[in-house]
């Protein structure tokens, strides 16, 4: 896939990073905000369907409650006190600029509980297919008034990546404050600008620049590449580009090169399986032989208990685990129909002699396939 295609994507998912839409000595940049809300507004008028995230929240209530100029950083409740100001600020400020374009807006405010819990994560994607099916914009950010550092998203770059694959999105265009990826730390001078990534792997992680950080949100580039890996992964294309120039938005959409394009790979997974092997996180891991690991990479088959070789850690059935290989490569993720104590009991036996151990059966396999997704491609 080229860029030259990105102009068939209908639904898209678009995200905007603090650093874009805030004054770095605080306040919301309203031209800014405006433009975005015209180009998507008109992407709306045009049968698209959009989902905006957009950070800024804690940027700006940290302006409104006079903590900006702090040279130390603000604890964890303060910061929870910003986002409480700054949302109501920052959709405020969306409200006003979409109603111009008589585009309606919805604010929608997530926490990782809420994707990891097979129910909640249907619901919350019912709610976003309903209030796009109402022609309403959902504004989509991280309830951070609510949330404990261990139980977090990690940044809107990876909330971004997850909300692409929940609502099957054909494109994530992430706006940020740089150009988009380059070899080497751009203000070197030494740095040279990546137009296209074929794939994301190690080597890319290794040749490019990810030191840059976030003055004002959380993520940086590393944390915007991982996100993106997700996505292009799942076979959805993504492109990064600098987010205050006008008409961004319609310009990635018509094809210019413009930010770094990532090509989506070809497989396209089907939505519980990429929820499985992406949203979710794995609570354990099962080595299995190579006899086993053969089945699954190359017959598709379930895992079966007679080619597990050791448990680690302890989880419940229905759980999320990854298959490891014995030198700890990834093959596989999938949810698991025994407990780790049981598997631990009927590990290297045959299916037949799970009653015999145990006293019953869930199931034939430890893992089934229609709930295991390879990692390794
Ligand atoms: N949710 C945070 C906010 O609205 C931003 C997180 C991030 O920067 O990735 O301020």
């Amino acid at each position: 896939m080229n860029r030259d295609e990105l102009h068939k994507s209908r639904r898209i998912v678009v995200k905007v990073g603090s650093g874009v839409i805030s004054h770095p000595s605080g306040g919301l940049r309203d031209e800014v905000i405006h433009s975005i809300a015209q180009d998507i507004a008109y992407c709306i008028q045009d049968s698209r369907e959009v989902v905006l995230i957009s950070s800024g929240a804690v940027a700006e209530g940290k302006a409104v409650l006079g903590f900006s100029r702090l040279k130390n950083g603000i604890s964890i409740p303060q910061q929870q006190a910003c986002a409480a100001v700054g949302q109501a600020r920052l959709i405020w400020s969306y409200e006003r600029c979409f109603d111009e374009f008589g585009q309606k807006v919805g604010q929608v405010l997530l926490t990782r509980d809420d994707l990891e819990n097979r129910r909640r994560y249907l619901n919350a994607r019912n709610t976003l297919f309903t209030l796009l099916s109402l022609n309403v914009l959902p504004i989509v950010n991280e309830n951070d008034t609510v949330m404990v550092e261990e139980i977090k998203f990690g940044d809107n770059d990876n909330l971004s990546a997850l909300v692409t694959l929940m609502v099957e999105a054909d494109l994530l265009v992430v706006l940020s404050t740089v150009e988009g990826l380059y070899t080497c730390d751009p203000s070197t001078g030494d740095g040279e600008f990546i137009q296209e990534v074929d794939c994301v792997d190690q080597c890319l992680f290794e040749q490019c620049d990810m030191s840059g950080i976030s003055a004002l949100g959380r993520g940086g580039m590393r944390s915007k590449v991982e996100a993106i890996q997700k996505v292009v992964d799942s076979g959805i294309p993504a492109v990064i580009a600098k987010g205050d120039q006008e008409g961004i938005l319609l310009r990635i959409l018509e094809g210019e090169p413009i930010g770094t394009f990532f090509k989506p790979r070809e497989v396209r997974l089907g939505g519980k399986k990429r929820w499985i092997a992406y949203t979710l996180q794995p609570v354990g891991k099962l080595v299995i032989d190579q006899g086993a690991a053969k089945a699954l990479v190359e017959s598709g088959k379930s895992l079966l208990p007679s080619g597990i070789l050791e448990v680690v850690g302890t989880f419940e059935m229905g759980d999320a685990v990854s298959c490891v290989s014995e030198d700890g490569t990834e093959i596989a993720r999938g949810l698991t129909n025994y407990t780790s104590e049981e598997v631990n009991r009927i590990k290297g036996l045959h299916s037949g002699k799970i009653k015999e151990v145990l006293g019953y059966t869930h199931s034939q396999e430890v893992i089934h396939r229609d709930n295991l997704v390879l990692m390794v491609h």
